[in-house]
């Protein structure tokens, strides 16, 4: 299929879209998909939804579409909660499988939420775990004996630099830890393959480059020669062996349907269920082939037109995921000013600015767009003006 396919997307006219890596955008047909199931499903068959319309085997449906996009076999990825939930349940599983190890190695990229959920988990063991957080640089030389699991998220969501699954799955295995991988900025802009990593977890967001929508549900893979004797620290309903039974105690549900916690969010996997289906007949392999080309023109042609910009990603292209960042002392204000022109890219703290390739709906045309308009801002100092210098909540 020749990328990208725009009009599988609803993109307000005007705007070029290089935010895909924080809140993927609104795939057509997913409107009218979601009102369907709000006013057919749930206005017309209230509770018979959950049969009729299928609601309850969502997660694993759903769950399914995104195992194809990361190279996991059907009935290995389920979908529910946020990831950082996610990222929870399978640390706790994780650290279960070790428990004769106290050490979790992260990485000082990794996106502080999965590190916050690790300090959580911790304080409430109360067994003397520690999170033991190196430079990206260093992971696989810190992996040793004592470490249980090894949580490292794959594409660094400030620099976009991607760790090597294989080779730091491997090293973990080695040493005998549990591998636990964050696909965040990986699923839907990378080629993954699950199976061939044999690592143990891996948990995910569906709102990023995946076009699920703000609060889509995350999804979380268990290698499927493992995952009956997983013990899940989420033990909800939804999870038992048999929920409709109202037993007194819990059982895990076979197979992966035992990562599911709660009642599934049907709406918004209705809209996440629709929004994958703009994968339908795409090849990872040509999606990165051209996410490849897109971010080498776009610092090609910054490097080129905006002197005051240094690039924080790594430059081989091998080494990056499907974004690229750059260091400006005034970033915020100037991605405030690019976006007030059309030109959506996000800044994170403390000078970085971001800037998500999705080849979907992005071409070389939008690229080259999109630093004409930055280097007219850069030149100009247009950044510098009150309404672009002030912080809002969200950057
Ligand atoms: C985006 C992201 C999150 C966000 O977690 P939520 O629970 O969905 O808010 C967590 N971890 C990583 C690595 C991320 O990139």
């Amino acid at each position: 299929m020749t990328l990208p396919v725009k009009d599988k997307f609803v993109m307000p006219e005007g705007m070029i879209y290089l935010d895909g890596n924080s809140l993927g955008p609104l795939p057509a047909g997913v409107t009218e998909h979601v009102s369907t199931v709000v006013a057919d499903q749930w206005g017309g068959n209230l509770i018979k939804g959950w049969n009729v319309d299928s609601w309850m085997t969502l997660p694993t449906r759903v769950g399914d579409q995104v195992g194809r996009l990361i190279g996991a076999p059907k009935d290995s990825v389920v979908m529910g909660e946020t990831l950082s939930l996610k990222v929870y349940q399978a640390l706790s599983a994780g650290l279960k499988m070790r428990p004769d190890r106290k050490v979790i190695l992260s990485d000082s990229g990794n996106f502080p939420s999965d590190l916050y959920m690790a300090e959580g988990l911790i304080q409430q063991l109360e067994q003397g775990h520690e999170l033991r957080v190196v430079a990206p640089e260093d992971v696989l030389e810190a992996i040793d004996g004592s470490v249980a699991v090894v949580m490292i998220t794959q594409v660094d969501y400030r620099t976009g630099r991607v760790h090597d699954m294989d080779a730091v799955t491997a090293a973990a295995h080695k040493a005998g830890a549990v591998m636990l991988w964050d696909l965040a900025h990986s699923a839907g802009a990378i080629p993954v393959d699950m199976t061939a990593s044999n690592a143990e977890f891996a948990v995910g967001c569906t709102y990023k480059y995946l076009n699920g929508g703000p609060g889509a549900p995350a999804f979380i893979y268990v290698r499927p020669d493992i995952i009956n004797d997983v013990n899940p620290a989420l033990s909800g309903w939804l999870g038992h062996e048999s929920p409709f039974a109202f037993d007194l105690d819990y059982r895990p549900g076979a197979g992966i349907e035992r990562m599911r916690v709660g009642t599934p969010p049907v709406i918004q996997l209705a809209a996440l269920e629709h929004a994958l289906k703009v994968w339908d007949g795409v090849d990872m392999r040509d999606v990165r082939a051209a996410s490849v080309a897109l971010s080498e023109q776009f610092i090609a042609e910054v490097e080129a037109a905006c002197p005051d910009l240094t690039l924080a990603s790594p430059r081989d292209a091998a080494q990056r995921g499907s974004q690229v960042s750059f260091h400006f002392s005034e970033g915020y204000a100037a991605i405030q000013a690019l976006i007030a022109r059309g030109v959506i890219g996000d800044f994170r703290a403390p000078d970085t600015m971001r800037f998500g390739f999705t080849p979907l709906y992005l071409d070389a045309d939008d690229v080259s767009q999109a630093v004409a308009i930055l280097a007219e801002i850069l030149r100009d100092k247009l950044w510098d003006r009150p309404e672009y210098t002030t912080r809002q909540r969200v950057t």
